[in-house]
């Protein structure tokens, strides 16, 4: 796995949480977990490795993508703003996953073409690596896919105030993954590393069966 560029992500560590713990948390009375992901990762979070299925709300779209912020507020960022308020979040995860036939489908189109389905939503995230990353074998531009893509939608997410202003006081916490599923393991952006890294948790294994 290519590591990434380091400095061309700018996060504060302390709006991040743990994986691990977030993994073994008990259930909650309401949802408190939203959980952005792809539409081709199954049924989401069955499958992850959490022990509190329940206290997730799983928004899945095309590309997952959040669009930047701007004065007119995007329809998906209206309904996601609208979850923050009427239940009590304390977690966003926006997870990418190995197995993602649509990145893969996105990497196979030329990239001057403008009809592949989706294209609008990943040619940011295309562009975004060609800008910052040299010599990137195939593999290695997919494995750059999956985790700059997560970046970057968490990077849009934190310009609106209903995210910004929670990070800030604590009452939320921002998760960036990548879902192995040959191994069943999450691999966790970590702020500190500035890359991603597996999830050391037995906990999180242990539920994978
Ligand atoms: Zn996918």
């Amino acid at each position: 796995m290519k590591p990434l560029t380091r400095r061309i992500h700018y996060f504060d560590r302390h709006w991040f949480g743990s994986a691990s713990e977030l993994c073994r948390r008990e259930e909650t009375p309401t949802p408190s977990i939203i959980l952005i992901g792809c539409p081709d990762h199954g049924m989401l979070p069955h499958g992850l490795p959490v022990q509190n299925p329940m206290s997730f709300l799983v928004a899945q779209w095309l590309g997952f993508a959040i669009p930047p912020f701007t004065k007119r507020c995007s329809e998906t960022v209206e309904a996601l703003e609208e979850a923050v308020l009427g239940h009590e979040v304390t977690d966003f995860i926006v997870c990418s996953h190995t197995t993602c036939g649509i990145c893969q489908n996105w990497l196979a189109v030329p990239s001057n073409s403008k009809k592949a389905i989706g294209s609008e939503t990943m040619t940011p995230t295309l562009e975004f690596i060609d800008k910052h990353y040299d010599d990137v074998f195939d593999m290695e531009r997919f494995g750059l896919l999956l985790s700059e893509h997560v970046l970057l939608q968490l990077e849009s997410l934190i310009e609106y105030h209903f995210v910004r202003s929670r990070l800030n006081d604590g009452r939320l916490k921002l998760h960036g993954w990548v879902f192995d599923e040959g191994t069943r393991r999450i691999r966790a952006y970590d702020a500190l590393v500035g890359d991603f890294v597996s999830v050391e948790s037995d906990a999180c294994a242990s539920v994978t069966t």
